[in-house]
């Protein structure tokens, strides 16, 4: 892995000495400590907001034809595509995502988002409208303007630090924003390694600034006076946090937070399946997934099979470090998220749940917990309500189509699903009545740049990704234009 220059806050197009206290990252997979990396002060982070301003004012970015930005989020994902293998591996080493894993998402899908936004710059327009003023002559024309919000403030978490940091960023430039980001503090080596690269690629210096630090940054950058939109992505308590703290001064808000996603399957499908994709909706990234399918909800009739093949299949995955090129699952991100997981496992058994296999975390170094499947989770149960982000699938049995549906919304989160049947009018009738921002039928996890993404319920506000996301940082303004000869006047 190549060695990376310690970094600091990237202000203005260069790494400046952080003047905060620094970020120590260290190995999920093996506990050593790897970089340190400077953070930015409330000072520092101040000047980050006010130049973002000022590169809105100036309009060095917004008011650049639209083609040539155009090309410019285009080149950013050529970067990025080079920088594949490079980033998958600093990736791997910083949060423990599996190399394999993070290079299929990471720098794919954050590239993609790239190319996506970039395509829909030159379709940023407005409309005109028939105008209806009671009393006034008929020669008016109404039309309206759609122009990027400001500065916005993009604040991410540590479980995709690529990705998620390059979605919001690409829907923030294709609008014409300037930016102030803020990684999270686990794993900020690489979302930092997007200052020079967007640089490297046109963007002007100045644009887009990145504030390492830890969570007080992430509070200073929601009061900043400059700063237009919050865009953020972590937990939901979190969410409501920033929700409150940006009605000061009245910011435009969107928020992608937690899950505790149903998969719902039905008797009528092919059992090997619907247990791979099982896997797949619970174990990708060690669970460390926002919408991961962690309540499986299992029709009774199949309930008894579907749970012997999924523990067997489950216990045939191998743990370990993220960068050994072996192994399906590494190491979730840190010795109290092992505690908290054994903790809910615990008191869902002493509730009447049955651990079938996994349940500890496993022998070090490193953070590695042993995927888990517990059965008979009932909706009471803390394991049935509350997100854990780790490998632990809760599995539930349920007996008809209304009851997979009360099961399904009986928690306060509402980001996805996933259904599981081979009857198109049951998987159809489903997608409407379950309460999710995305609905799977015979698949799972699957997103793609093109469609809106975002929560339901406690889960979210607005949408990321799809032409939406373009929508969440652009404000829409309305020109009205007197065309008469003889301008109406009231007085
Ligand atoms: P987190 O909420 O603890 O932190 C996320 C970011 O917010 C970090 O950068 C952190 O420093 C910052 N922060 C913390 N407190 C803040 C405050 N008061 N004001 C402003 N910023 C603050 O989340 P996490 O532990 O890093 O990430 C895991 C969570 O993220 C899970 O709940 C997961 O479901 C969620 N997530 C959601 C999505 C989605 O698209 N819905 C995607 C990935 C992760």
């Amino acid at each position: 892995m190549t060695a990376l220059a310690p970094t600091g806050p990237w202000i203005n197009g260069q790494f400046i000495p952080g003047k905060g206290d620094p970020l120590v990252i260290h190995s999920p997979s093996d506990g050593s400590r790897l970089w340190e990396v400077p953070a930015a002060d409330a000072k520092q982070l101040d000047t980050a907001c006010r130049l973002a301003r000022e590169a809105h004012e100036d309009g060095r970015w917004r008011k650049l034809p639209p083609l040539e930005r155009q090309r410019t989020l285009m080149a950013v994902a050529a970067l990025l595509r080079e920088a594949d293998v490079e980033w998958a591996e600093r990736i791997a080493a910083e949060m423990g995502m599996p190399l394999g894993a993070a290079r299929f998402i990471e720098v794919p899908y954050a590239a993609a988002a790239f190319e996506f936004f970039a395509g829909l710059i030159p379709s940023v327009t407005g409309k005109t409208m028939p105008v209806d003023i009671p009393g006034a002559p008929p020669q008016y024309l109404a039309m309206t303007l759609k122009e990027p919000v400001g500065v916005a403030g993009l604040i991410t978490p540590w479980n995709f630090p690529v990705m998620l940091p390059s979605w919001k960023l690409a829907a923030a430039l294709g609008a014409g924003c300037t930016v102030v980001l803020k990684p999270a503090p686990e794993s900020p080596v690489t979302a930092l390694e997007l200052g020079p690269l967007l640089q490297r690629a046109g963007v002007p210096d100045g644009v887009v600034n990145i504030v390492p630090g830890g969570d007080e940054v992430g509070a200073s950058l929601v009061r900043h006076a400059q700063v237009a939109k919050i865009a953020f992505t972590g937990e939901t308590k979190t969410g409501k946090d920033i929700l409150r703290a940006s009605a000061d001064t009245i910011k435009r808000v969107s928020l992608e937070l937690g899950g505790k996603s149903p998969l719902i399957v039905f008797d009528d499908v092919d059992l090997e399946e619907a247990v791979s994709q099982t896997l797949f909706g619970n174990f990708f990234n060690s669970g460390q997934v926002c919408q991961a399918t962690t309540r499986v909800l299992v029709q009774s009739s199949l309930y008894e099979s579907f749970v012997a093949r999924l523990t067997e299949r489950t216990a045939d995955l191998r743990v370990g470090h993220a960068l050994d090129p072996s192994i399906d699952i590494g190491p979730v991100i840190s010795e109290a998220r092992m505690h908290l997981l054994e903790a809910e496992i615990d008191a869902a058994c002493r509730a009447g749940a049955r651990v079938l296999t996994g349940g500890t975390a496993l022998t070090g170094p490193g953070f590695l917990f042993a995927p888990t499947v517990v059965a008979d989770v009932a909706p009471t149960m803390s394991l049935f309500q509350r997100e854990l982000f780790g490998p632990v699938a809760a599995v539930c049995p349920f007996d008809t189509e209304h009851d997979a549906i009360k099961l399904a919304n009986a928690t306060e989160y509402g980001l996805a699903a996933s259904v599981f049947t081979r009857d198109v009018g049951r998987a159809m009738r489903m997608a409407r009545a379950i309460e999710a921002g995305t609905v799977w039928i015979n698949t799972v996890q699957v997103l793609t740049p093109t469609a809106p993404f975002g929560g339901f319920k406690m889960s979210g506000l607005g949408r990321e990704l799809g032409a939406s996301g373009l929508d969440e940082y652009l404000e829409e303004k309305t020109v009205i234009v007197d065309l008469n000869d003889q301008p109406m006047t009231y007085f």
